[in-house]
């Protein structure tokens, strides 16, 4: 089962992919995470991606294609994956679809989280997240019940510097102009479900599993 989740930086996908992946026992597979992965390895992908995330602009598409290829390429993906930040843009789905197609593979679900505007920067200004290993935390909506520290591997919270209101803006701005044409390319496939985001998370959680465990093609 091959589960993409669609929604715009701070809509919730990182956070509601954890859970899916969970109660669907699929491997989650975020883009973002890869490329801070390979940063923090200081490997050369990682260095090509940091100019552009630090701008908030898009990692070119024939680098970010094979960097997540390769990944659901990995045992753990044998099942399927819940797709957390890619794709991202219209060529990075045709080229999804095409290799999918190749495996006699193909994505059952996307799931398209809806949160507005005002709700996304507010929420991107006042995220944090865990050094170690990943997980995201926010001031006012969920913050860590010891200050500074991730509630589950005790490690260091940390501000993504992406995360500043001016790149979370143009994030917002990259969002609307290259990813949202992908909520009509899903629709028109016919396997696009949309969720109200702004509810509490473990709501949007239960109704984010439940969408996906029905209906989905076999
Ligand atoms: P995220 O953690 O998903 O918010 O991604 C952080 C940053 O990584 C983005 O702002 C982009 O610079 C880059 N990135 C992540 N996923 C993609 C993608 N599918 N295509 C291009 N760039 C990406």
């Amino acid at each position: 089962m091959y589960v993409i989740l669609l929604g715009a930086p701070g809509a919730g996908k990182g956070t509601q992919a954890v859970t899916v992946a969970k109660a669907l026992g699929l491997a989650h597979v975020s883009s973002g995470d890869l490329f801070r992965e390979a940063q923090a390895k200081g490997a050369e992908l990682g260095l090509l991606a940091k100019s552009y995330m630090e701008k908030g602009q898009l990692v070119p598409d024939e680098v970010t294609v094979k960097m997540v290829l390769e990944r659901l390429g990995a045992a753990d993906c044998a099942k399927g994956a819940i797709l957390d930040g890619f794709p991202r843009t219209l060529d990075q789905a045709k080229a999804l679809d095409v290799a999918l197609a190749a495996r006699g593979q193909r994505i059952d679900k996307v799931a398209y989280i809806k949160v507005s505007t005002d709700e996304l920067l507010s929420r991107l200004g006042g995220r944090w997240i865990c050094r170690n290993c990943q997980a995201p935390y926010h001031v006012k909506n969920l913050p860590p019940k010891v200050a500074g520290k991730c509630d589950t591997c005790g490690g260091e919270l940390y501000q993504r510097a992406d995360d500043s209101m001016e790149t979370a803006k143009k994030r917002l701005d990259v969002y609307f102009a290259q990813t949202a044409p992908l909520i009509d390319y899903y629709k028109k496939a016919g396997n696009l479900v949309e969720l109200d985001g702004e509810g509490e998370i473990d709501s949007v959680g239960r109704a984010l599993v439940e969408a996906l465990q029905t209906g989905v093609r076999s």
